[in-house]
């Protein structure tokens, strides 16, 4: 899927839903999109204050609160860092595959997965807030040189 083409899903999800996304949320979310790979809050400040000067952390930060609330980026927790989604259409945790030598983050797209991890938590009395499942290796690019 395209970046228009998500920025076109998460409007419409948006607007069905009653959420307001506001021209900064709406940024955020291109410069996430727009991003090489992981990109961290003050890496976005950064970005932002090119175009809107005064904008504070704060700022920054409720958008991506927002984003994340409604799954339309993730957060890597070990890198501290955000992707984009391209499944805005369908709410889910994630997984992902993240390079140690060129740091690409792919993600997987697994229902099973998270299922099944939710069970095993569930059996362990155990409520899971979020998950985010991360797998450290050599993307196939980079074995491949
Ligand atoms: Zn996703
Ligand atoms: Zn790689």
């Amino acid at each position: 899927m395209s970046e228009a083409k998500v920025i076109r899903q998460v409007e419409t999800h948006c607007r069905e839903q009653g959420l307001r996304l506001t021209p900064t949320r709406r940024r955020i979310l291109e410069m996430v999109l727009e991003a090489e790979g992981p990109i961290k809050a003050y890496d976005l400040l950064d970005q932002l204050r090119d175009e809107q000067p005064k904008a504070a952390p704060p700022t920054v930060y409720r958008a991506l609160e927002f984003l994340l609330e409604n799954h339309f980026i993730h957060r890597l927790e070990t890198l501290n860092a955000f992707v984009s989604c391209f499944h805005p259409e369908d709410q889910h945790q994630g997984q992902f595959l993240i390079c140690e030598k060129c740091q690409a983050v792919t993600e997987i797209h697994d229902h099973s997965i998270e299922a099944m991890l939710a069970k095993a938590a569930a059996d362990q009395g155990f409520e899971p807030a979020r998950q985010v499942l991360e797998i450290y290796g050599c993307c196939g690019k980079c074995r491949d040189q």
